[in-house]
């Protein structure tokens, strides 16, 4: 947990967001900016900085967020017509909240490449 990190407050319930999932290690809440009509950002409860940073001790959890994702693209109706998956990782790679997060996008036909 980090005072300072909005993802690691959200976990903790200090700052409200869209739940649509949780566990023990993980939640999924709506994106307050969405991208497209459906744009989940599926969380750790741990804090991680970035992909940059998982070592092998992070295997299960890594896997765990691609199962919910499948899952909740289900459940949100999309994977059937087809869903995009977005990790950010660090400046160049596009990532603002530095605590590692997937995106699960759909609703929409997506573009290549990506901007
Ligand atoms: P990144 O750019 O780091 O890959 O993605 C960060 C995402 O978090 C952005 O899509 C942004 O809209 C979303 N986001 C930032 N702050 C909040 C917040 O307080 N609540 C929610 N629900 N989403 C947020
Ligand atoms: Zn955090």
């Amino acid at each position: 947990m980090s005072a300072e990190c909005v993802f690691c407050r959200i976990a903790s319930g200090e700052i409200p967001a869209e739940r649509v999932y949780e566990d023990d290690g993980v939640i999924a809440i709506r994106d307050i900016n969405p991208q497209a009509p459906v744009h989940l950002l599926l969380i750790p409860r741990r804090h991680i900085a970035s992909l940059a940073g998982v070592t092998p001790a992070d295997r299960d959890l890594l896997g765990a967020l691609m199962l919910l994702a499948a899952a909740l693209a289900e459940r949100e109706g999309v994977r059937g017509r087809g869903f995009r998956l977005v990790m950010n990782s660090g400046a160049e790679g596009g990532q603002t909240v530095p605590h590692l997060h997937l995106h699960l996008l759909g609703g929409r036909a997506m573009g290549w490449p990506p901007g």
